[in-house]
């Protein structure tokens, strides 16, 4: 019996990042960019040996199809649950994820002019990544199309959606704008957990 791959419920209601994504861009985005995904996925794997695989080892060991499909909702997943509310109070890093960035980047500040800067110069469309090595040191690197830091030995911790449908209805072409504003959302006790597990 083949393991069927499921739409992510969000931890947070449609219009609660507003203003720095809008809720049109959420019911898209999620609702029907990432259930295209899923339901790819679903279609694929029937028959392979990736039918009963954890998403993960999928993007591990996969190629093509498959792996866009399984690296996309990969991808989506980490990104959509790494947010809070406008309202919440934890979107700035703090405990051993603060430690660690100072300790790699020098400061919060210079970690997220890189962390921007890699975003704006990936060509195309793709992901940036924070992630953390086998020794907890943190790095940032740029994934084309459905690329995840899994397949380079990395944990990923935190990301940003380069392609254009995660931003043009609220933000045009203004890729910057939209990473910039994206701060003001991430959930630090989440990225935190991420980094400690
Ligand atoms: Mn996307």
């Amino acid at each position: 019996m083949t393991l069927l791959f499921s739409l992510i419920a969000l931890p947070y209601a449609p219009n609660a990042l507003e203003p720095v994504i809008s809720q049109e861009t959420i019911e898209y985005h999620h609702g029907k960019h990432l259930q295209t995904y899923v339901d790819n996925l679903n279609k694929l794997v029937v028959g392979t040996e990736y039918e009963n695989m954890p998403l993960e080892q999928i993007v591990a060991k996969s190629q093509g199809a498959i792996f866009n499909n399984a690296g996309q909702i990969l991808n989506h997943n980490l990104y959509f649950l790494q947010f809070s509310s406008t309202a919440a109070n934890n979107h700035k890093p703090k405990g051993t994820i603060l430690e660690a960035i100072n300790r790699d980047f020098g400061s919060f500040e210079a970690f997220k002019a890189e962390f921007e800067q890699k975003g704006v110069t990936l060509f195309g469309s793709g992901w940036v990544w924070l992630s953390s090595d086998k020794d907890g040191k943190l790095v940032i690197t740029q994934e084309p199309n459905a690329g995840n830091p899994v397949t380079k030995g990395l944990k990923p911790l935190l990301t940003m959606d380069v392609w254009e449908h995660a931003y043009y209805i609220d933000y045009r072409n203004r890729r910057a704008a939209h990473l910039q504003a994206l701060w003001q959302i991430i959930n630090w006790e989440e990225i935190e957990s991420r980094y400690n597990q």
